[in-house]
C-alpha cells in the first residue's frame, strides 16, 4: 500500500486547468520531490493532497484511506512561512504552535532537538539567521510527531548558508524515518535530497521514478524544465 496515492487528480481555477489528471504513488520512506518550474502545479498538488484545496476531479488516498482528521494528524505540512512572534523564544513559539495544533508539548523538545535548535531554544526568534528561522519552521511541522512531512519550496528565499542547513535538516529527518514530500523548482536540490522525483510541467506529469534513473546524466536534457 502506498503512503499517498493521487489518482487522476485535476484542478481548475475559474475554468483554467492547473493540474490535469495527475496519477502518482508515493511510498513510505521516500524523499519525494515534485519538480517543476513556477506555475507547473506543484503547490496545487500539495494543496489537494492536504485537503486545503478542493479537487475538480480524481482522488487522494493517504495510508490507503480518503483524507481524514486521523490521517491529517500523521502529516506535518509547511506550505507557507509560519508567523512566529519575534520577541518570543524559539521554544515559546513552538509551545504556542503545539497548542494551536493540539500537539503534545513533549514533542516540542524532540522537534527542537531534530532541528538542531536545542542550544538556542531560549533565544528570541528575531535574532535568528534565515536558516535558523526556517529550521524552526520545519521544527513546527514535527510537532505531534507526524510520519510524513509535506514541504513547499522549503529553501526559497534563503541565503546559501540557510539553504545548506535546511537541506541537511531534511536529510536528517529522512534518516530518522520520516517520509518527506518536497516541492522544488531546483533540479540540483532534488538531486541532492530526494530519492524519488515527479516532474511536472504545465499541470501534467512528464515523468516519475527514482532520482538516479530519472536524473541520470543521459536523461538530464529530457527533464530539464523550461519556464512555462
Ligand atoms: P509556484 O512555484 O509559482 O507556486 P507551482 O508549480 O507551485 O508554482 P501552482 O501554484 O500550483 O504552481 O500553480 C499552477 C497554475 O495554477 C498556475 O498557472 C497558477 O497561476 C494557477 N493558480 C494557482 N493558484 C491559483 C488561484 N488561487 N487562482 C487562480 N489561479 C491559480
Amino acid at each position: 500500500m502506498a503512503l499517498l496515492e493521487l489518482d487522476n487528480l485535476s484542478k481548475s481555477y475559474g475554468g483554467t486547468p492547473a493540474l490535469r489528471g495527475l496519477t502518482l504513488r508515493i511510498e513510505a520512506g521516500s524523499v519525494y520531490g515534485l519538480l517543476g518550474p513556477n506555475g507547473s502545479g506543484k503547490t496545487t498538488t500539495l494543496g489537494l493532497a492536504l485537503g486545503v484545496l478542493q479537487a475538480s476531479g480524481g482522488t487522494v488516498r493517504w495510508f490507503g484511506q480518503p483524507l481524514s482528521s486521523a490521517s491529517k494528524r500523521r502529516v506535518g505540512a509547511l506550505l507557507e512561512t509560519p508567523n512566529f512572534f519575534p520577541y518570543l523564544s524559539a521554544r515559546q513559539n513552538l509551545l504556542l504552535a503545539a497548542d494551536v495544533k493540539r500537539a503534545d508539548h513533549a514533542t516540542v523538545d524532540t522537534a527542537l532537538e531534530l532541528a538542531g535548535l536545542s542550544a538556542r531554544q531560549h533565544d528570541a526568534f528575531r535574532g535568528f539567521s534565515l536558516g535558523m528561522k526556517q529550521r524552526l519552521a520545519l521544527a513546527s511541522t514535527l510537532l505531534g510527531n507526524p510520519e510524513v512531512l509535506v514541504l513547499d519550496e522549503p529553501t526559497n528565499g534563503l541565503d546559501p548558508q540557510g539553504i545548506a542547513e535546511v537541506r541537511e535538516l531534511i536529510q536528517r529527518l529522512a534518516a530518522e524515518g520520516k517520509t518527506i514530500i518536497i516541492a522544488s523548482h531546483l533540479l540540483d536540490e532534488v538531486e541532492k535530497v530526494c530519492t524519488h522525483v515527479a516532474v511536472l510541467q504545465r499541470g501534467e506529469l512528464r515523468t516519475a521514478g527514482a532520482v538516479r534513473s530519472i536524473l541520470a546524466a543521459t536523461d538530464r536534457v529530457a527533464v530539464r524544465v523550461a519556464p512555462d
